[in-house]
């Protein structure tokens, strides 16, 4: 409880902080650009200016690299765990979305492969069960099967 707290205070800290920073930044660049800013535009040559806009641009394209590639990596959640959108699905711990450690000896009965793999969460050091709505088990490749069906 008392962790929970003050994880809280910290987070609401951090960000009040952040928000004060920019806020200051802001002020500042508000009173001292119509100062610079003509004098700048007045004496800087118009090759600066072409290389600051190919600059800028640059930067847009990073960020909106950045934002597809996070897109791509949107969780969601079947069969009581979270799996990525790649083509071969990857399964994620449904506590804390870490990757799963895919075990194949896990569910090796005497010689027979039963179909199924057991999941581990390293950071939790949970095994994770793959379950249907109906709590049943479903073997690993079968939900993997079934991800991809219903893309
Ligand atoms: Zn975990």
């Amino acid at each position: 409880m008392i962790n929970t707290i003050k994880t809280t205070v910290t987070k609401h800290s951090v960000v009040i902080g952040i928000t004060l920073i920019v806020w200051l930044l802001l002020q500042i660049l508000k009173e001292l650009l119509p100062l610079v800013l003509p004098s700048i535009l007045q004496n800087s040559p118009p090759k600066l200016i072409l290389l600051l806009l190919v600059l800028s641009m640059l930067g847009n394209l990073i960020l909106l690299t950045l934002v597809i590639l996070n897109r791509n990596k949107k969780l969601k959640l079947k069969f009581g765990i979270y799996w990525d959108n790649e083509t071969d699905p990857n399964p994620y711990c449904p506590i804390c979305k870490a990757p799963l450690q895919v075990d194949e000896r896990a569910f090796t009965f005497n010689e027979v492969n039963l179909g199924s793999l057991k999941l581990t969460c390293l950071k939790c050091e949970k095994p994770i069960p793959i379950r249907d709505d109906n709590s049943q088990y479903v073997p690993f490749k079968k939900a993997k099967e079934l991800i991809l069906k219903s893309r």
